[in-house]
């Protein structure tokens, strides 16, 4: 497929639902920063003025610059998590790289994922691996280099590898989502603690059954635990391996129908997390290998190396069917769990920062009505003691003015005499 078309399929992807909202919560709270920033500015120029801004509403206000700053850091790094969980075995590696496209996790035997794989972008384009409590890089240019690191390590199966791979080469890894493989449920006993450490932020959960067998007890126990954790977590089952079904035509339609009785059960009755209606939409049918080999094959633009089995069409449409419902899951998801509580937060800052600055105002306000009314009645004081002093003036006046007349009588009745 040429550029135009991958960047076509990109942006009706509904992962964009989750890019544009992270894009647009992003700028808001660039915004949200400039306005804060700019009110402590303000607020400190205002304190070298004395009596009219209280110290505590400066520190508070300086405070949210911080906390705004903490906000953007958290949400550049927000993105949409999905774990894969399953017996050993079913095709978790396998389903990761054929939605990848490509065969970048280990798979098959002798390639048993014993500890926590996560694959997410790089962020210079580069691929490498770092394990977890570690900052040492180590570049990967292979699978077969990526299996050889892990097993050189002596890796315990709670801990957690980290795998960066070039965004370029993967629309999902550019869009945010983060992949996460896991040992087979069948082989610890830390449930608990699995949960705890690499499940608590996961979006979307996968399933990945053995469409050649029932769901087992211990793929059922692990979601039991999970959805104790979690509010109705996002639940969808994978039955893999479907093309082993081409092999027996006559029972296809019965042994799909019994999968999915049973695995809706599962969902609806005894995980309780959706409703009949939802769940066929969370249950699909698939060949992780076989979509892989399309995959492969369409990019280098061959047919597939490999004979594929009758039917495989239908896996495949099911497999992209499930891609989208999977996508369109995971970013309305993500953009609720992750950005509901930031908006929030936004939300709470920008209302105290009104408060603080309405405050500033009406202290501003009352301190020029106060002014206004001392100049008021300093100026009251003023006429009064101007009057006052005119009336004394008068009356000064005509005391003089009859003391003057008063001696001139005197003066010249004393002539007279
Ligand atoms: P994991 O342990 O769950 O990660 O399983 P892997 O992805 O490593 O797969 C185990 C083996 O099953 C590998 O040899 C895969 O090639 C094979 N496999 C995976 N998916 C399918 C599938 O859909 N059909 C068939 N026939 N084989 C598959």
């Amino acid at each position: 497929p040429d550029h135009r078309q991958i960047r076509n399929s990109a942006d009706n992807s509904p992962l964009q639902i989750f890019v544009k909202a992270k894009k647009k919560i992003n700028d808001i709270f660039g915004e949200i920063e400039d306005y804060v920033k700019d009110s402590v500015h303000y607020m400190q120029d205002l304190q070298k003025e004395p009596n009219i801004l209280d110290k505590d509403a400066v520190t508070k206000t300086e405070e949210y610059v911080r906390k705004v700053h903490g906000i953007r850091d958290v949400l550049a790094r927000d993105h949409m998590k999905v774990a894969f969980f399953g017996r050993t075995s079913n095709g978790k590696s396998t389903v990761i790289n054929a939605m990848l496209r490509d065969k970048i996790l280990p798979s098959g035997i002798g390639h048993t994922t014993n500890c926590f794989l996560q694959v997410e972008g790089s962020p210079n384009d580069e691929a490498y691996l770092v394990l977890e409590g570690t900052t040492d890089h180590c570049a990967v240019e292979s699978v077969g280099q990526l299996a050889h690191a892990l097993c050189k390590e002596k890796l315990s199966e709670s801990q957690l590898v980290k795998v960066y791979w070039p965004k370029n080469r993967c629309l999902l890894l550019r869009d945010d989502v983060v992949f996460v493989d896991s040992p087979g449920v069948d082989v610890t006993p830390n449930l608990d603690e699995w949960i705890d450490l690499h499940c608590l932020d996961a979006d979307v959960f996968v399933l990945v059954a053995n469409a050649e067998s029932t769901l087992m007890v211990t793929e059922k126990n692990f979601f039991h635990k999970v959805s104790t954790r979690l509010s109705k977590p996002n639940i969808f089952i994978l039955n893999n391996r479907w093309d082993a079904s081409a092999n027996e035509p006559e029972f296809l339609d019965q042994v799909r129908r019994q999968h999915q009785e049973r695995a809706i059960d599962f969902l609806v009755k005894e995980l309780k997390v959706c409703t009949a209606k939802e769940a066929e939409e969370r249950i699909f049918f698939i060949s992780a290998k076989e979509a892989l080999l399309a995959r492969i094959a369409e990019q280098g633009n061959t047919s597939p190396s490999m004979a594929l089995a009758e039917g495989f069409q239908n896996r495949y449409f099911e497999f992209q069917d499930f891609e989208r419902k999977f996508e369109e899951c995971i970013s309305k998801s993500a953009v609720k769990t992750k950005f509901e509580q930031h908006s929030q937060r936004g939300k709470f800052i920008t209302n105290e920062l009104r408060e603080a600055l309405d405050a500033i105002y009406n202290d501003a306000q009352k301190l020029r009505d106060d002014k206004l009314l001392q100049r008021k009645e300093l100026h009251n004081k003023v006429n009064y003691t101007e009057q006052q002093l005119m009336v004394i003036t008068q009356e000064m006046k005509q005391k003089i003015h009859n003391i003057v007349e008063d001696v001139e009588q005197r003066v010249s009745k004393a002539l007279n005499e």
